[in-house]
Formats: structure tokens, sequence, C-alpha cells
């Protein structure tokens, strides 16, 4: 496995690697969820072609009050992790690399990016648009892999990419949650043992939410009510939103028809949680 610190080592070295390329980008602190994007990038490149993964934590998708300066860095780890899984190519770039003191060109997307996430994190979509368009510049990878535990920024990508016309193959990847229904985070390490034991909370509620669109409920008000109610169950949980959307546009639905995205945030303490349930082709 190589692993480049530069652009210019990076681009020399995919020189002489096969195609397709497939990039997973990450800010490293690898866990399953990580390691299922490398699988299903590897799915995809076949047995011969190259899986790259970037490992940058990104300043520009961090507010100044967030969690940048002590976001984890087990970077070893992380390349041994990298290792096990037949990952061939690893971008570790410092931040010099990726931003010069100067930068003044960012990307923006202005429909998707505005609610759910966006509305808490306003730069977030941007800081996400500009890191993930240069990441794309550098590797030039046919397919990049992003999971669905971040929904709203999977559809930002995708737009990214279809409006501007790159030639590369947004895939998706399903939510690895822990045996309690926690979905997999970096994050989930901030937590004490408490508020770990009540986040399983969001995954709870979901599934309760998805009990009840299964059983026909069709009110995203009453929907949106229920997963409230049981999200204030757990004495630690602060919500930042739970909204009913729709999964493509991410804007409120009238009714639930044949779709439905709910998607969540939620603080214990001073980490901030995601999650959400998706669900398509709903029996009318
Ligand atoms: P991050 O390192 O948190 O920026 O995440 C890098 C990529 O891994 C993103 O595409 C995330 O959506 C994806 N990811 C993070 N956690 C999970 C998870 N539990 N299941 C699936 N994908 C995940």
């Amino acid at each position: 496995m190589d692993v480049h610190e530069s652009i210019e080592d990076l681009r020399a070295g995919l020189r002489s690697r096969p195609h397709p390329v497939v990039l997973v980008p990450t800010m490293g602190a690898l866990h399953e969820g990580h390691l299922s994007l490398v699988r299903a990038a590897r799915e995809r490149a076949g047995a011969a072609g190259t899986v790259v993964v970037s490992i940058f934590v990104n300043p520009s998708q961090f507010a100044p009050h967030e969690d940048f300066d002590a976001y984890p860095r087990p970077l070893l780890q992380d390349l041994d992790l990298c290792r096990s899984v037949g990952v061939d190519v690893v971008f570790t770039p410092a931040r010099e690399v990726m931003y010069a003191p100067d930068a003044s060109v960012r990307v923006l997307e202005e429909q998707l990016s505005q609610g759910l996430c966006g509305r808490s994190r306003p730069h977030f979509f941007s800081g996400v648009c500009t890191v993930v368009a240069k990441l794309f510049h550098i590797v030039q990878p046919e397919a990049a892999v992003f999971g669905e535990k971040d929904f709203q920024q999977l559809a930002v990508i995708r737009r990214m990419v279809r409006d501007l016309a790159w030639p590369i193959d947004i895939i998706a990847a399903p939510i690895v949650r822990e045996p309690d229904g926690l979905a997999m985070s970096s994050r989930n390490q901030y937590l004490d043992a408490e508020s770990r034991r009540q986040a399983v909370v969001l995954h709870q509620a979901l599934q309760r939410a998805r009990e009840a669109v299964l059983g026909g409920a069709r009110n995203p008000q009453a929907l949106r009510e229920q997963v409230v109610a049981e999200i204030q169950g757990a004495p630690l949980a602060r919500i930042d939103y739970v909204e009913v959307v729709d999964p493509d546009a991410l804007t409120p639905l009238p009714s639930i028809a044949n779709q439905v995205l709910i998607a969540l945030a939620v603080r214990f303490g001073s980490t901030r949680l995601i999650d959400n349930l998706c669900l398509r082709k709903l029996p009318a």
C-alpha cells in the first residue's frame, strides 16, 4: 500500500496504477462504516483496479466553535486498517497541502444544502463540496463511494457532480451500525458511558417510525412528533432537528406518498450525532 502526503507524489504514484480508480474520501478515525465503503470501492474497482482512500480532517467544513482541533487523528491505526482491507493507495495531505493560506475559491451548492444540517452548520456543505471537488481533481477517479449515514452530503455531492458534468459515478453505501443500533461514527468515541447508552434512542425512534410508515402512517407532522417524543424520552438528548422530507428534494412533505426520509441531528453533551431512515416504493 502506498501512502502519499503531497499532491505531486500522489499523482505520480497513480500514473502507474491500473484503472478503474475508485476513491473513498474520509476524515480518518476509521471504523467499520468506513471499511464497508472500501469494500464497495473494491467491488467497483475489481481485483485489478485501484482503491484510493483519502484521510483529511477538512478545516473548511468546521465552524470556529466546532470540534476541528479535538477531532481524533489515529493515523497509524487508520493505515493498519486500510492495509487490512486491501486499500492500494492512501492520501493523507496536511492542511497546507490542500489549502494555500490565501485560498479564495469555494464550491457552493445552493439548494439541497439549505435545510437539515445546513441550517445549523451553514458553512458545512460548501466546505465539503470544495474539498471533495479538489480530491476529485487530484485523484481523477472513475467512481467515488459515500455513506448513506450522511444522506444530505451524498445528495449534495451527487448534485455537484451532475451540475458540473464530472464523469464520476457516485456510489452509495448503506449505514453500518453498532450491535445495539447506534450508527457508527468517529464522534461516538466522544460520548461518555451514559450518553452512549442513551444514544441508542436515535435508532429506536427511527425503527418505530419505520413500523408506523409501513403500517400506513402518512402524516409527516404526526410522524415527526412521534420521533421527537421518543427522543425526548432520553434525558440527555438535545434535539438539533428532526425532519420528515422528500429524499430527493430534501424539502418538507405535505403528505407521505411513495417515499420519505426521516433525518435527525441530536446532541448528547457537546457531541452532535446524525442518523436517518429512508423509505422508498411505499405502497399507496
Ligand atoms: P467521515 O470520515 O465521517 O467524513 O466519513 C467518511 C465517509 O464514511 C462518508 O461518506 C460517510 O458517510 C461514511 N460513513 C461514516 N460513518 C458511516 C457509517 N456508520 N455507515 C456507512 N458509512 C459511513
